[in-house]
């Protein structure tokens, strides 16, 4: 059965290869940008998930064009690396702004039609150091464990109609994000990947889609990790 997804940050990254599988499964497939406009074949809106009422706009334009969002993939997010020592609050509150919050703001908008349609598919891109750490990162791992508790959290309470909320906590993964790694960094991190390599972006879209099917419905409040074995045993 073809379904309403929207993709939080669907424009590039993991995102684009996220709706990129659900519309090649035949989903009706929408995605956000803040200004870049749509992938070719995507429909996309315009929306900044810090921003309520972007969303709120953004929500009835994908309404109006697809029918209510059937599957709602929150992968929006941004790193602000830097030591605590030097982590001013702007910086620290500005990823949980993005990554934490603007998850929270899109589910709680979304969440409105799935309760009555009974059925929703809740799906957060977190990542392997919200549950292992990581040097310089106090703000990005904060936010990314704060998801496994948003998800655990609603789970509990829209569990009974249908509605599953699950994290996918993805490893080190080849898009923009990775490649703004100085190289020392990235010779190192690979060192620690028990598959020797990143994952594609794609690798990660698969358990979104799984996650998101009629065969996952009895999975929720799981943390999958996409990561070569990176966080084995979290
Ligand atoms: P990119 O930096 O390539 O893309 C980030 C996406 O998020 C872009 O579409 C960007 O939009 C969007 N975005 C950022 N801030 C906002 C905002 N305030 N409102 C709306 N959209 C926003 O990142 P990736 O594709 O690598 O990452 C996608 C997700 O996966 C992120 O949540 C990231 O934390 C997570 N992740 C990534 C890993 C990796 O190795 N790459 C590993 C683990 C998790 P715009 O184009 O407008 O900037």
């Amino acid at each position: 059965m073809a379904r309403s997804v929207l993709v939080t940050g669907g424009n590039r990254g993991i995102g684009l290869a996220i709706a990129r599988a659900f519309a090649a499964q035949g989903d009706k497939v929408a995605i956000t940008h803040r200004g870049s406009g749509a992938p070719e074949g995507l429909f996309g809106v315009k929306c900044d998930v810090t921003d309520a009422e972007q969303i709120d706009t953004a929500f009835a334009e994908v309404e109006a064009h697809q029918g209510a969002v059937e599957v709602l993939v929150a992968n929006a997010g941004i790193t602000d690396d830097t030591l605590l020592m030097r982590m001013s609050e702007d910086q620290f509150t500005r990823v949980l702004d993005a990554n934490l919050t603007g998850a929270y703001r899109v589910t709680k908008r979304a969440s409105r039609a799935m309760l009555r349609a009974r059925w929703g598919r809740i799906i957060y891109i977190s990542s392997v150091v919200g549950l292992l750490g990581s040097p310089g990162q106090v703000n990005y791992a904060a936010s990314k464990a704060g998801l496994v508790g948003m998800a655990r959290s609603i789970s509990r309470e829209l569990g009974t109609r249908s509605i599953t909320a699950n994290v996918v906590a993805p490893g080190f993964v080849r898009t923009d994000m990775t490649d703004a790694l100085p190289e020392e960094r990235k010779q190192q991190i690979l060192g620690t990947i028990p598959a020797g390599r990143y994952a594609e972006p794609d690798e990660v879209a698969a358990a979104v889609t799984y996650l998101a099917s009629d065969a996952a419905g009895y999975v929720t409040g799981a943390v999958l990790p996409v990561d070569g074995g990176l966080g084995m045993g979290h």
